[in-house]
């Protein structure tokens, strides 16, 4: 397998990219539409080609690249069925293999953070978008959030993993890159240890986050396979700007 995290510097978003080694077909997890470029020369540098996108949700705080991918260079882009996004050409679904060339992701229906979220395994190691963050975890007031389903999608099927798999979140903001089942069942400070669905509920009632400030332009664009909203306020139009440099997470 080949094996790259890639940061994304405006939403903090980190895209993976996992190549397989015997047929050169690639996938990008949340890949992010200012960091197209970027991303295609890793997997040009890398002697790849672009296979699939494959997001984990239908993001608030940024655009998918899915669609400028597709565009780009003819890849496919699966989704989670139960997002509905009716662009997707493969629609994933829990218990069914998503396979390119010799890797197979297990897609795991994780609800909480949106409703139809879903987290890939990938032998030892699993995608867990923003349903799990090391030390926390996605926000559960948007996009049909749900607390409790939250907490079981995170105790009773993420921290059911194997301890030693590596957790790679969807997005970090203070640098992290990685963390394991284990680490998180003992340090996550929300989900992990002896915590309670009711310690739980508190917690996320408790967070006063501000309302996200491209929400209302990155789900609908989302919805349609990353378009770029042609509405878009200037203040917002780095969201859609191709990234200038190339920090590589
Ligand atoms: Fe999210």
């Amino acid at each position: 397998m080949i094996f790259r995290q890639l940061f994304e510097p405006l939403s903090s978003t980190y895209t993976y990219l996992v190549g397989c080694s015997d047929t050169g077909q690639a996938v990008l997890v949340d890949p992010v539409i200012v960091s197209v470029e970027r991303d295609l020369e890793v997997i040009a540098g890398l002697g790849l080609t672009l296979a699939y996108s494959v997001d984990t949700h239908v993001h608030a705080d940024h655009i998918t690249a899915a669609l400028a991918l597709k565009e780009k260079t003819g890849s496919r882009i699966a989704a989670p069925a139960a997002e509905r996004v009716a662009c997707a050409d493969v629609q994933l679904e829990e218990g069914k293999p998503f396979r390119v060339g010799g890797l197979a992701f297990q897609p795991l229906h994780t609800p909480g953070h949106t409703a139809g979220h879903f987290a890939y395994l990938l032998g030892d190691r699993v995608f867990t978008g923003d349903a799990l963050l090391i030390e926390g975890c996605g926000r559960t007031d948007f996009q049909q959030g749900d607390t409790d389903a939250l907490y079981r999608s995170v105790r009773d099927k993420l921290f059911a993993l194997p301890d030693d798999t590596l957790v790679y979140p969807a997005h970090d903001y203070q640098e992290r890159r990685v963390s394991t089942v284990m680490q998180e069942k003992k340090r996550n400070p929300r989900l992990g240890g002896e915590r309670t669905l009711e310690e739980f509920r508190h917690i996320m009632a408790g967070l006063n986050l501000p309302y996200p400030k491209f929400i209302d332009y990155a789900v609908p664009g989302n919805k349609q396979c990353g378009v770029c909203p042609a509405d878009l306020p200037e203040h917002l139009d780095k969201y859609c700007r191709q990234m200038t440099e190339s920090p590589q997470g």
